[in-house]
């Protein structure tokens, strides 16, 4: 059984200018309609304000929430930001949220958008307004969902918002493997950071996120794992310079949720970057990852 967090303002219009696929999000949930086999789609509530002022800063938000985004950032990020943007990025950090609080009590849950990993405290980046994983790891804790939380970030692109957000908080542990060679030039730094080299193939790839896996999971011990599970690596990808089959993927999301459920740890996972000409096979790709993830939970 997948548990999928979706809403209907994940899908804004299309601003004027930039090259952000917001259809991608109607198309996921198509490819989830013809492939998953069995799921439940639950709603999410906006994310509180004071939630993400609690991350991000006040005077940011009050400038996104009123549609008031300085072009020097509506640059930063890749598209304007409307009041349509406004309202998807308060549901889709509301939808990781109630992902996590799903993946607590299932065992894992995903949410059909966010992963807004380049979303810094008074700016957003590449595609990001604000950062629904920092958002969400800090509530759990603060609400005492949770003791530790470890974000695994899987994204082709470093999660360096979520880097520079979280540093310094003990019970937040955050990893990401990226290509060394992609968006952003200037790495941020994690917990733990891998970068790879341009064209890494499935087995190399693999190897590389089971042993950190087996590294961080027993010394840490979180009682959650929150999962950008971006499906850029992939070798047909327009931004990622790796070179991940679709096997490839699908046994990337079987690892990562059979390492952690080993443990009793919960799994949550956003969607993260995806990208290419052709939407519907980039939709496609992103529901096969959660499929793969609830088969494997449920085993
Ligand atoms: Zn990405």
């Amino acid at each position: 059984m997948l548990h999928i967090v979706h809403h209907a303002d994940y899908v804004a219009r299309r601003p004027a200018s930039g090259s952000f696929v917001f259809d991608k999000y109607q198309l996921v949930m198509e490819a989830i309609r013809d492939h998953a086999p069995r799921h439940i789609a639950y709603e999410p509530t906006p994310m509180e304000r004071h939630w993400i002022e609690a991350v991000h800063d006040p005077d940011y938000v009050a400038q996104v929430l009123t549609a008031t985004v300085p072009r020097t950032i509506e640059r930063r990020i890749g598209f304007p930001v409307s009041a349509a943007i406004a309202s998807r990025v308060c549901y889709t950090s509301g939808g990781t949220w109630l992902a996590a609080r799903l993946a607590l009590q299932h065992g894992y849950a995903a949410n059909s958008a966010g992963g807004s990993h380049h979303a810094l405290a008074d700016t957003g980046a590449g595609y990001c307004v604000f950062n629904d994983l920092a958002i969400t790891a800090n509530r759990l804790l603060a609400q005492g969902d949770a003791r530790k939380i470890l974000i695994v970030d899987l994204d082709v692109h470093q999660g360096d918002g979520t880097a520079v957000l979280l540093a310094g908080r003990e019970d937040i542990f955050t990893l990401s493997i990226h290509s060394e060679r992609n968006f952003p030039t200037r790495k941020a730094r994690s917990s733990r950071d891998i970068a790879l080299p341009d064209g890494i193939e499935d087995d190399a790839y693999l190897a590389i996120l089971d042993e950190a896996l087996h590294e961080i999971l027993p010394g840490f011990e979180p009682d959650l794992l929150l999962y950008q599970a971006g499906v850029d690596p992939h070798v047909d990808d327009r931004l990622g310079r790796l070179a991940l089959t679709d096997a490839g993927l699908e046994r990337r999301e079987r690892m990562v949720i059979r390492r952690a459920r080993g443990r009793g740890i919960a799994v949550a996972s956003a969607l993260g970057g995806g990208y290419g000409h052709d939407h519907r096979a980039v939709a496609l790709r992103h529901a096969r990852s959660m499929i793969a993830m609830a088969d494997e939970a449920s085993r």
